[in-house]
């Protein structure tokens, strides 16, 4: 089995070490003897959705958001929702969640029209929503997940959307509603940013297994020796819950 991986803007949207989510899946991948590929498709190069199997979109401050928008628009729009909708798994952090929404309202004031690939819209806020930050995924039982959120932008889901799950702890979404993150089809959006995957995983096998899954058919992943990983996840659940 094989898994094609492309990493969208490596080079401008990495924030808080969200390569390190590629690379997790990656070395996930490895230990079973999978092979994988990652490519970096940025501002300038086309991008071909049909050559993929799995698309990771990391977070941007505004700034980045708006230097990607004129690449963004055209092409690369028509083959990110072509890519959706043909079932292809998706993976966006933050800023590249929003920048699959419809738009973005800055803080500040300035409109920024996205590929409008998701029905949800994100408007800025003067106040950050910062910090280690828990909530549970309804698709993993109800297990919680944990993270790190930074954003100033709250993000409201239409009605063809669900959320990932609920917050348990910190802001998600809007701080408002209590709902974090996106899900359609085999798209995953999430505030959380680099920690992600490493942290959760449980959450990164159920992404890697849609993404085989889409391709191979029905996967079994072997099991790998996650010890450290839960420890981690388990000190940070532990922290929240005091909180
Ligand atoms: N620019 C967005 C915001 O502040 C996204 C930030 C991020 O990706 N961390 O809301």
């Amino acid at each position: 089995m094989e898994l094609k991986i492309c990493h969208l803007f490596p080079d401008i949207l990495n924030l808080y070490g969200d390569r390190g989510n590629v690379v997790c899946m990656q070395k996930r991948l490895n230990w079973r003897s999978i092979d994988v590929s990652v490519t970096g498709v940025s501002i300038g190069t086309p991008l071909k959705a049909a050559d993929y199997d799995l698309f990771f979109i990391g977070g941007g401050q505004d700034f980045e958001q708006e230097v990607l928008l004129s690449d963004l628009k055209g092409e690369k729009t028509a083959e990110i929702k072509a890519a959706i909708e043909d079932g292809k798994t998706f993976l966006a952090i933050c800023g590249g969640y929003q920048m699959l929404g419809a738009y973005y309202k800055t803080w500040d004031g300035q409109q920024c029209d996205f590929i409008g690939a998701l029905d949800l819209y994100t408007i800025g806020h003067k106040d950050r929503m910062i910090g280690n930050y828990m909530f549970t995924c309804d698709e993993l039982g109800g297990q919680s997940v944990v993270g790190f959120e930074n954003h100033s932008g709250k993000t409201y889901l239409g009605s063809g959307l669900r959320p990932i799950g609920r917050v348990l702890s910190g802001y998600g979404n809007n701080g408002e509603d209590g709902m974090e993150g996106a899900r359609y089809k085999n798209v995953f959006c999430t505030y959380s940013h680099g920690c992600l995957l490493p942290k959760n995983p449980v959450l990164a096998d159920h992404i890697l297994k849609t993404a085989l899954e889409r391709k191979y058919g029905s996967v079994d992943l072997a099991p790998l020796d996650d010890g450290v990983e839960l420890a981690a996840h388990s000190y940070m659940e532990r922290r929240l819950k005091s909180t």
